[in-house]
């Protein structure tokens, strides 16, 4: 069995690697990952920080949550793709984007959140834990 994981964007400037596998992937719906992922929502991988290695240079936008912690999504300045996103609230953990994985296509959702926001062209994965908004006590922080 296979562990970690690699990706890049598009154009190939940028590229991740991970040596830890995901502690959980995450499905979020809500409208700032909408808006910066080309579809409904984005998907999300969390890791230990010192598992990640980023190639490349990536360019930023800071958008603050609903609880009014910092979200920092990191994308290819010559692409666009998202790459990664860090959160104010959980400065060891960093969460890279399953939409430029090169690799581990059998890896599953562990849990939707956001589900309130869902779009109908863009439905909540079926048969994962699903919050309307973010689970209770969650060691995953709004994205
Ligand atoms: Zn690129
Ligand atoms: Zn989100």
């Amino acid at each position: 069995m296979s562990v970690g994981f690699k990706g890049s964007c598009l154009c190939g400037a940028v590229t991740y690697k991970s040596s830890a596998d995901p502690v959980a992937i995450v499905s979020c719906h809500c409208a700032d990952c909408r808006k910066s992922s080309g579809t409904g929502h984005c998907t999300h991988m969390g890791i230990p920080e010192a598992a990640f290695t980023i190639l490349g240079d990536v360019s930023y936008f800071d958008k603050g949550t609903d609880s009014g912690n910092m979200v920092r999504r990191h994308f290819c300045p010559t692409c666009g793709s998202p790459i990664y996103s860090t959160n104010s609230s959980m400065k060891d953990m960093v969460f890279p984007r399953a939409s430029i994985l090169d690799d581990r296509p059998e890896m599953t959702v562990s849990m939707a959140v956001y589900a309130s926001r869902a779009t109908a062209w863009d439905p909540v994965i079926e048969g994962v834990p699903t919050f309307a908004e973010m689970p209770p006590q969650s060691d995953m922080p709004e994205m």
